[in-house]
């Protein structure tokens, strides 16, 4: 992860700027094909996701857990794509996802440092609703970055938390859409973070899903991103649909946790622009303020103990709860 693209902040300017880039232009609009007009919902409120009151409430994850799986995945080391521990990475995610309807997207990369297997893991928990929601993590580290860089909040702290929406999703039997969990590969740039040196594995997997009509099924598109961190404060990402980013907002406003969420305001490059330029309703959650100065953003310092089981339940229930809201509608 991730260059930032600032658009305002309503607090401390100085605290995303960081060592990341701005370059004050708008992600390219141009030539998108609108499957699911992101717009269609315009005129919508929060609100009118409500579900009834008799409605069977969402689950809620269990913070301990999801942290759990977050150090089992630390615990492998760095995880570069072409690396051992990657692939031990990959091996300990399908183990955990015995059971589950799991789709594999498997591919070679041409990257700025050379040709590397890649693989997008997709765990598919079927619902009665013609449609999909999807929820993303990456999972991989950053190759240039040194091989004692773990990237606890930086792809283990959301590819634990998926671990633990899985746990959940299994038991509970939904009447609406169904929900694919996916682990993206090569989010990371190999050399330096452009446009082309990114988001390998979610350029990947939205060209097949528009290739092959998944696209147009895709009701919503929720990345998670760095979300683990103690002192959670989730920005609001201008590249994301506004509609959705309100239903989380409103999501986490019942749950007690609004506090959490959107005070800053930045524009994001990451693994949901691939969906968003096919018009699908994005929302990218990311907190990128980690650490003073968002010091531990890329930093060997991004380990276990700058990381909260609080933190990842606030996202997780959020996000259950953004689900059953979907579902309404
Ligand atoms: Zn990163």
């Amino acid at each position: 992860m991730i260059k930032i693209v600032i658009i305002s902040i309503l607090l401390s300017a100085t605290l995303l700027l960081g060592s990341c880039k701005s370059d004050g232009q708008s992600p390219p609009t141009e030539g998108q094909t609108n499957l699911v007009p992101a717009s269609s919902m315009q005129g919508v409120k929060p609100t009118d996701f409500d579900p009834p009151a008799s409605a069977p409430k969402a689950p809620h994850v269990d913070g301990n857990r999801a942290f759990q799986y977050t150090k089992e995945i630390v615990d492998f080391g760095s995880r570069p794509i072409g690396s051992e521990n990657h692939k031990k990475v990959e091996n300990y995610i399908l183990g955990k996802l015995k059971g589950v309807t799991v789709d594999e997207d498997a591919f070679q990369a041409q990257t700025a440092a050379g040709s590397f297997p890649m693989r997008n893991i997709i765990a598919k928990f079927p619902g009665k609703k013609d449609g999909i929601i999807v929820i993303g993590s990456h999972y991989d580290t950053n190759l240039p970055l040194p091989k004692n860089f773990v990237g606890a909040n930086d792809g283990a702290s959301t590819s634990g938390l998926l671990l633990e929406l899985a746990d959940q999703l299994k038991h509970w039997n939904r009447d609406g859409y169904s929900v694919w969990l996916v682990w993206f590969d090569g989010e990371e740039a190999t050399v330096k973070w452009t446009a082309e040196d990114s988001l390998y594995g979610s350029k990947h997997l939205a060209q097949k899903w528009q290739q092959d009509g998944t696209a147009r099924k895709v009701k919503a598109f929720i990345l998670l991103d760095m979300i683990g961190d103690k002192d959670l404060d989730i920005l609001r990402d201008g590249n994301s649909t506004p509609w959705l980013l309100d239903v989380i907002y409103h999501a986490a406003e019942k749950l007690g946790y609004q506090s959490h969420f959107f005070q800053e305001q930045s524009a994001i490059e990451d693994d949901h622009l691939p969906f968003a330029k096919l018009g699908i309703p994005v929302a990218d959650v990311i907190d990128l303020n980690y650490g003073y100065n968002n010091v531990f953003h890329h930093s060997v310092e991004d380990t276990m103990d700058k990381l909260s089981p609080q933190s990842l339940q606030i996202v997780g229930d959020t996000v259950l709860e953004t689900l059953r809201m979907l579902d309404t509608r």
